[in-house]
């Protein structure tokens, strides 16, 4: 190129009216703050004083534990919580999220206690403690809450509750009150999860199942006393099998099946023996010995008729214990004889609660809190046992023991799933011990009909929560612990009685309200404040003293529900409309809030049906790496939400290029929150979501996206105003097949957005946004908007249009990405400003009916198809290395001779088809295969035309065939708009091709300037000159 053409050409593209805007092309950092604010915590208080109080939402916070950093579990909640608020926003209601956090229990009293050196079990004040663990989680929800809110979290940060508030305290303790009232609060020794790491007993939500648990399993026998078999000279024994052989100390009864054949058997080894006759083979291999010689048969009712019973084996001056029929006893495992436990079983306790309950056998349990044996486990010489741990030492001398007294048949490593404490990692046994319970068998059939009126998301989470209340009898709300609420009861110094009653419950909710909760441990024990009058009446003060056990943190953050407005003491149905959380709180916190909320509701009786304190209950799965695995630190998969905020693990490409800018290792742009965000709209919450380098690259790059597409229409907006829109039919075709998409993307995106398949909105808007809107539309208007006088009509269609496109994508993604929406209007081109509303202030209207054109609707597959076989032909010329752009080529397309064909001529002739091409010129014929030979030959012979040409069927929808031939341009191009100039004559009128191209007119040979030029350019050139002087 000679250096005046250079010249022409840069002066040329400076008769280009490019798309220009503010807009950055990345993300800045330093903007970012601002943008939250606007985009939460303003956009929050907005709607808060604008949108009506007749049309609320209400999403209730599910406490997060105010205990560590966060991590990208936080963000998949949060961010699902927050996009389900603005989908509701976007609808025109009044939101309300009120975020809280869960703060008692365990772990935070065991950070505290690490953090000032206290041994764990150790004896501490717990005044001491709880002062320790307030800072702690105090200091956690100041952390975690600046984590939430720099994800663009909206909601009511600065009226945020936590469980330890004393509000909060003071309405749980009520609610409390009402369960006693009730008579749904009661104390019973009884068989818990127990930790003895901990120290206290465990709810089933707080246990974790390993599957590689290694127990001494064992065979044991016990002498019958009383047994239907004829043998005098020689003792029958039951056989039982267990895999706790530390529970036989408190051995009370053995279980039978009515409905199972039984045998007497003799070993040489071992005497007698009594077992199942389905389990003989199985004895017999772990004893090593044939037992062939049966001596009796008898079915298990028969063996009941005797009222047989045994001899304790620990216990000598006991009185002989029974066998009784039970459900559980299988047919296919152990020896079809149980050794039952109840002080250390929960099966146990309640198929032996009748017998319990008549005395005829009590719950044993002589197990300590740090799980050691106490004197009670031999009755005759408690030195035994006493102060060994039951998991070790105490389980290896039980063994012994047994052995010594020939009770022992064999023992040996047994690998199995056993419960662990899901805190300290260490394993649980099953201990009675004096605990309070919310007597839930009550409650239950409520609580799972008030689930009726409860949409579920997904639907299985009604099966889910029902199977949770239904297996659940008791609640074990009593835990031996000092970081808590405590259970506000008495107990009497002479005797251990509890005192717990509406009337001296309401007494000590007046003291807690005057001194706080704290003034529970730190009152002198003499304190008469804590006793009502009532009591005192017929008591002294020094007859009680205050309790030391705290509630279960299942029942603090169960009852967070009567944060909510109307939740007490009046009632509204439902309080929220909606809970969501992950899986897991289906027996966690979904079910204490329903149990809570239902037996309140029960209680009070302000309403006749009960009802659960959520209308839809939505839950999500666990955050996952690329090969499925739990993030971990020890597994070093984790990856944290600011490397996907930051870009740090996986920058985008479109950002590689500024490495090396910054510091080694660092981006000079970041992706921002918006990147987070948009990942978790982009996964299927309702299944486990996956994290993966391919995943964050696949958010980051739709992301850019979006980005580049925002500023391409703000940049071709800039010169535009509302007020200069043009109604509809006076658009162009291709503009009205814009429309037709995006109306179909909206409808797609607002149904996904209502049923809460936020990844299916963002696949259609990416999809919309890369082939329709980018692939096609902005690929047909280009030349129009960039080349045409910027009065032309056609270029203020494709405004009209784009201004349409960038009012519903900002709509679209306002919900997940309100940052950039926020950036948009930020950036939007003044007209705009002036007249337009704030994007995130708009509540979605339905696209205009006539959008949704049928005629487009009819052709646009024809066109479509039409194009791919166009595009597929340039590729072959391309490949060729014939062509660049797809300017360089005349197309010819050739439809058959039937109606289809004919359909097809029909859609060819319209003004979209030439311009989705982008081709410099179009001609249109009927004829088939035959033609394409006939119209390669003549062709072939115009020598303007001869260099290349290359065909490529096309599809039609009904299957239906046509042909695209795709050749070298005539003339030469337009060095404005790099259009080839077609000669204006249809150059194969005799086969009768119309021509559907540009018609141009040969250009002035003494216009140096301009002879370059189309006469389109040419015109607009000129007048600018003009105008230009
Ligand atoms: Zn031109």
């Amino acid at each position: 190129m000679t250096t005046a053409a250079k010249q022409a050409v840069k002066s040329w593209s400076s008769t280009l009216l490019l798309p220009k805007s503010s807009f950055p092309a990345r993300p800045s950092a330093k903007d970012t703050a601002r943008y939250i604010q606007r985009c939460a915590d303003d956009l929050y208080s907005w709607q808060r004083r604008e949108r009506s109080a007749d049309n609320t939402f209400t999403l209730h916070d599910g406490p997060p534990y105010a205990n560590g950093t966060l991590h990208i579990g936080h963000a998949l909640n949060k961010i699902l919580k927050d996009i389900v608020c603005r989908t509701q926003l976007a609808q025109g209601k009044r939101v309300s999220y009120v975020p809280g956090w869960d703060c008692h229990g365990l772990p935070i009293e065991l950070k505290a206690l690490e953090r000032h050196d206290w041994k764990k079990g150790g004896d501490h004040d717990a005044l001491a403690v709880r002062k320790a663990a307030r800072a702690f989680a105090e200091a956690a929800v100041q952390e975690q809450m600046s984590g939430f809110k720099s994800w663009g979290v909206m909601g009511d940060w600065a009226g945020h509750w936590k469980t330890m508030d004393k509000d909060f305290e003071l309405r749980q303790l009520s609610v409390f009150k009402e369960l006693a009232r009730k008579g749904l609060i009661y104390r019973r020794l009884k068989p818990v999860y127990w930790s003895p790491s901990s120290e206290t007993a465990l709810a089933e939500a707080e246990l974790e199942y390993k599957d590689d648990h290694v127990s001494t399993a064992a065979l044991v026998k016990f002498p019958l006393v009383r047994h239907p078999f004829s043998h005098d000279e020689q003792l029958v024994s039951a056989v039982i099998w267990t895999t706790t052989p530390w529970t036989i100390p408190a051995n009370q009864a053995i279980a039978v099946r009515k409905d199972l054949e039984y045998v007497v058997v003799r070993s040489k080894a071992h005497g007698n023996l009594l077992l199942a006759q389905s389990r003989l083979d199985f004895v017999s291999a772990l004893i090593n010995e044939e037992l062939q010689d049966v001596q009796h048969t008898i079915s298990g009712s028969g063996l009941l008729d005797a009222q047989p019973n045994y001899r304790s084996l620990f216990n000598i001056h006991d009185s002989d214990r029974p066998l009784f029929h039970a459900d559980f006893v299988k047919s296919d495992a152990g020896t079809g004889l149980v050794h039952c436990a109840p002080g250390h079983g929960m099966d146990d306790y309640h198929a032996l609660w009748p017998l319990i309950q008549a005395k005829e056998i009590s719950i044993l349990a002589p197990v300590d809190s740090k799980g050691c044996f106490t004197g009670d486990a031999v009755p005759n010489d408690g030195s035994l046992l006493e102060g060994q741990k039951v998991l070790s030492d105490g389980n290896k001398t039980v063994l012994n023991l047994l052995k010594e007294q020939q009770s022992l048949l064999v023992s040996y490593n047994y690998v199995h799933s056993s419960p662990y404490d899901w805190r300290t990692k260490e394993p649980v046994i099953v201990r009675a011990t004096a605990q309070w319970f919310a007597d839930v068998s009550s409650v239950r059939n409520e609580a799972i009909a008030s689930l009726e009126d409860v949409d579920f998301f997904p639907a299985g989470g009604k099966v889910r929560l029902t199977s949770f209340l239904q297996n659940r009898s008791e609640w074990c709300i009593s835990r031996q612990r000092a970081w808590g609420v405590p259970i506000p009861a008495l107990y009497r110094v002479d005797n251990e009685e509890a005192v717990l009653t509406a009337e001296s419950i309401d007494h000590i909710i007046s003291v807690v309200e005057e001194r706080g909760v704290d003034a529970w441990w730190s009152d002198a024990a003499n304190d008469p404040s804590w006793i009502s009058p009532q009591i005192l009446q017929h008591a002294r003060v020094e007859d009680f003293r205050r309790g030391t056990d705290t509630m279960d943190v299942w029942f603090d953050s169960g009852t967070s529900w009567t944060q909510l407005p109307g939740g007490i003491p009046s009632n509204r149905r439902p309080l929220a409309d909606v809970y969501l959380e992950g899986t897991d709180q289906h027996r966690g916190w979904f079910q204490s809030s329903v149990l809570t909320r239902i037996a309140y509701q029960q209680s009070t009786r302000n309403l006749v049906v009960p009802t659960a304190p959520f209308g839809s209950l939505i839950t999500h799965g666990f955050t996952l790496d690329e090969k499925g695995k739990k993030m971990s630190k020890s597994e070093g998969n984790v990856i944290a939400p600011d490397e996907i905020i930051h870009g740090a693990a996986y920058p985008p490409d479109s950002l590689k290029k500024d490495r090396g800018k910054g510091k080694a290792g660092s981006f000079t742009a970041s992706p921002g929150p918006d990147a987070l965000r948009l990942w978790v709209a982009s996964s299927d919450f309702t299944k486990d979501v996956i994290v993966s380098d391919t995943v964050i690259k696949n958010v980051h790059s739709a992301l850019h996206k979006y980005r580049v597409t925002i500023k391409l229409l703000l940049g071709a907006l800039k010169d535009f105003n509302p007020t200069d829109l043009m109604p509809y039919h006076e658009l162009s075709q291709m503009d009205q097949i814009a429309l037709l998409q995006l109306f179909q993307v909206k409808q797609v995106v607002r149904v996904a957005y209502e049923e809460k398949e936020f990844y299916k909105a963002i696949s259609a808007i990416n999809r919309w946004i890369n082939t329709d809107f980018s692939g096609l539309y902005v690929e047909a208007i280009k030349d129009s908007l960039y080349c045409d006088d910027f009065r032309s009509r056609t270029r203020r269609a494709i405004q009209t249009t784009l201004y349409r496109i960038l009012t519903e994508l900002q709509a679209m993604l306002a919900p997940v990405t309100p940052l950039l929406i926020e950036e948009s209007w930020e950036h939007a081109p003044e007209g705009i400003k002036a007249s337009d509303v704030h994007p995130l202030h708009r509540s979605w209207t339905p696209a205009p009916k006539e959008w949704n054109n049928v005629d487009i609707d009819t052709i646009l597959p024809v066109l479509l198809a039409t194009n791919t076989a166009v595009k597929s032909a340039q590729e072959k010329a391309r490949s060729a290395k014939l062509m660049g752009s797809s300017l360089e080529s005349f197309v010819t397309l050739l439809a058959p001779n039937n109606p289809s064909g004919k359909q097809a001529l029909v859609a060819w002739q319209g003004s979209a088809m030439r311009q989705m091409l982008v081709v410099s010129d179009l001609c249109i014929a009927l004829g088939g295969d035959e033609r394409v030979s006939e119209l390669e030959h003549e062709l072939s012979t115009r020598e303007e035309i001869q260099t290349w040409m290359y065909n490529e069927p096309i599809e039609f929808p009904d299957g239906s065939k046509g042909w695209a031939l795709v050749q070298k341009p005539k003339s030469s191009k337009c060095a404005r708009c790099w259009r080839y100039r077609a000669d204006g004559q249809a150059y194969n009128e005799d086969l009768k091709v119309s021509n559907a191209g540009i018609t141009d007119t040969p250009v002035a040979a003494n216009d140096t300037k301009t002879e370059q030029l189309c006469a389109r350019c040419r015109a607009v050139v000129l007048d600018l000159q003009k105008a230009t002087g």
